[in-house]
C-alpha cells in the first residue's frame, strides 16, 4: 500500500453549503444577510464591459474562467436571483445550476416552452397539478406540442409509450402524483430516455417531496422543478418558482427564455427565498413526522373508508417505488371519508386548527376538497382514472403540535 495519500478537498454538507456559498458580504458593504438590490439596471464599468456582457449574455462569447461580468438588466438577471440560484444549489443534490422563476407555474410554463417545439411530443405521467394540466391542454395542445398521459406509477405504460413515440422531447413525472401520492419510478423513465433515439429530457416535478426527502437528479433526471411557494418559502406568504439540473447547458437556455417572458423572481422575494432555505429541512422533517403520526393514527377511523400516505402503502409496485426514491413519506396525505361530498365538506367546515385553503408545504396545516377546487377542470372520466373522488379531502401537515391537530382532525371526523 502506498503511503502517498491523495488528499480531496472538504466539502461541507448541504445543511452548512446553503449558509456559506454564494453570498460574498464584502458586495453588501459587509452586511451578514444579503442587502436587496431593488435596481432594475445596472452601470456599467466601461462601454467595452457592456459590448462583453451583451455578447455573453446573447451566447456569442462564454466567460472565462473567474471573469467577472458586468450585470445589465434585472429582466435578464440581478443580484439577488445569483445569490439564491447559488445557495440553493447544495439542496439539491446531482445539481449544479439552478434558475429563479416568479412561481412554480412560471418555472414549468418555461421548461415546456424552452425543450418542446411544434409538431413534438412529451409524455406525462397523470394526474398532474391543476395549474399544469391546463398549461398542457388549453396552451401546448393549441401550440401543437402534444401530451400523452401515462398514469401514476405504470412503469410499462410508460416504456411502452416510449417505444411506439417519436419526435419525443420530454417526460414529465410529478411523483408523488398530488392528491393520491402515488409514485412513478423516476430513475425507470431515466433510463427508457437514455435508450430512447430523441433522448428526451426527464423533468420531475419535485414539490412534494423536495429538497429534503427525494431527489431526481441523482436518479438521472435532468431537470428538477419547483414550487418553492410550498415547502421551500414554507409560510405561505409569497409565489416562486425553481429548476435545477446537471447540466449548466439547459439552465443558460431556461434563463434566455426567461429573459423574453419576464418571468424571474423579484429581488425582494428572492431575499425572502433565500431566508428560508437554511431551515427547509428542519420544517419538513417537523410536517413529516407530524403527518406520519397523524396518517397512521387515522388510517383506521370508522369515517374514514381509505387513506393515502407513503408509509400506508399496501401495493407491491408501489412500496418497491417509495423505497428506492424517497427517504420520508413527507408531509400530504388524502383519505376518503364515507357519506360522500356532504361529509367531506361537512368535515372542512368543521375544522378548528386546520384551515381550508388550496397549496400546502407551509408552516400551518390546510386542508382542502381536490374535487371540487384543485382539480374540478379534470374530465370527470380523468377525475375517476385518478382516484379523485368526491369524497376525497387532502391535507397539508404544517409544524403545529400533532396531538392538537390529531385532536382537531378527530372532532372534525366525528358522527360524518
Ligand atoms: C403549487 C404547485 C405548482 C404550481 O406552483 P405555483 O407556485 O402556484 O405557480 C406546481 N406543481 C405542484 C406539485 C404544486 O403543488
Amino acid at each position: 500500500m502506498s503511503n502517498h495519500r491523495h488528499k480531496a478537498p472538504y466539502v461541507v454538507r448541504p445543511p452548512t453549503a446553503v449558509l456559506t456559498r454564494g453570498f460574498d458580504p464584502s458586495l453588501s458593504l459587509g452586511s451578514a444577510r444579503p442587502a436587496v438590490f431593488r435596481s432594475s439596471t445596472y452601470v456599467f464599468s466601461n462601454p467595452e464591459a457592456a459590448e462583453r456582457a451583451f455578447s455573453n449574455a446573447l451566447g456569442k462569447t462564454h466567460p472565462a474562467e473567474g471573469e467577472s461580468i458586468d450585470l445589465i438588466y434585472s429582466r435578464l438577471s440581478h443580484p439577488n436571483a445569483e445569490i439564491l440560484e447559488d445557495q440553493v444549489v447544495p439542496l439539491e443534490p446531482g445539481a449544479t445550476t439552478a434558475g429563479v422563476f416568479n412561481s412554480g407555474m412560471a418555472a414549468i410554463s418555461t421548461v415546456f416552452l424552452t425543450f418542446c417545439q411544434p409538431g413534438t411530443n412529451f409524455l406525462y405521467t397523470a394526474p398532474v397539478y391543476g395549474g399544469t394540466h391546463h398549461l398542457m391542454t388549453q396552451i401546448l395542445a393549441p401550440l401543437g406540442i402534444n401530451g400523452i398521459r401515462i398514469p401514476a406509477g405504470d412503469t410499462s405504460a410508460l416504456q411502452k409509450a416510449m417505444v411506439s413515440t417519436s419526435n419525443l422531447r420530454m417526460i414529465y413525472i410529478e411523483t408523488p402524483a398530488n392528491p393520491t401520492l402515488r409514485m412513478s419510478d423516476i430513475g425507470a423513465a431515466a433510463t427508457a430516455a437514455e435508450q430512447h433515439p430523441d433522448r428526451p429530457l426527464v423533468v420531475v416535478d419535485n414539490t412534494l417531496m423536495g429538497p429534503t426527502f427525494q431527489h431526481p437528479l441523482t436518479l438521472h433526471a435532468d431537470l428538477a422543478v419547483y414550487s418553492a411557494t410550498k415547502f421551500l418559502s414554507g409560510f405561505s406568504d409569497m409565489l416562486a418558482g425553481l429548476v435545477l439540473g446537471r447540466e449548466p447547458e439547459l439552465l443558460i437556455r431556461l434563463r434566455g427564455t426567461r429573459a423574453i417572458l419576464g418571468n424571474i423572481l423579484q429581488p425582494d422575494e428572492c431575499w425572502m427565498l433565500d431566508g428560508r432555505l437554511p431551515t427547509v429541512a428542519l420544517r419538513m422533517n417537523r410536517q413529516s413526522k407530524n403527518a406520519q403520526r397523524i396518517a397512521e393514527s387515522l388510517a383506521t377511523h370508522s369515517a374514514i373508508k381509505k387513506l393515502n400516505y407513503p408509509s400506508l402503502f399496501d401495493d407491491p409496485e408501489q412500496i418497491r417505488i417509495r423505497d428506492a426514491q424517497c427517504r420520508y413519506p413527507g408531509a400530504i396525505f388524502s383519505f376518503e371519508v364515507h357519506g360522500g361530498k356532504r361529509s367531506a365538506f361537512n368535515f372542512l367546515r368543521r375544522l378548528r386548527i386546520a384551515k381550508n385553503a388550496v397549496s400546502l408545504g407551509g408552516v400551518e396545516s390546510l386542508a382542502c376538497h381536490p374535487a371540487s377546487t384543485t382539480h374540478s377542470e379534470l374530465s370527470e372520466e380523468e377525475q375517476r382514472e385518478d382516484g379523485i373522488t368526491d369524497s376525497l379531502v387532502r391535507i397539508s401537515v404544517g409544524v403545529e403540535d400533532w396531538r392538537d391537530l390529531l385532536h382537531d382532525f378527530r372532532q372534525a371526523l366525528e358522527g360524518l
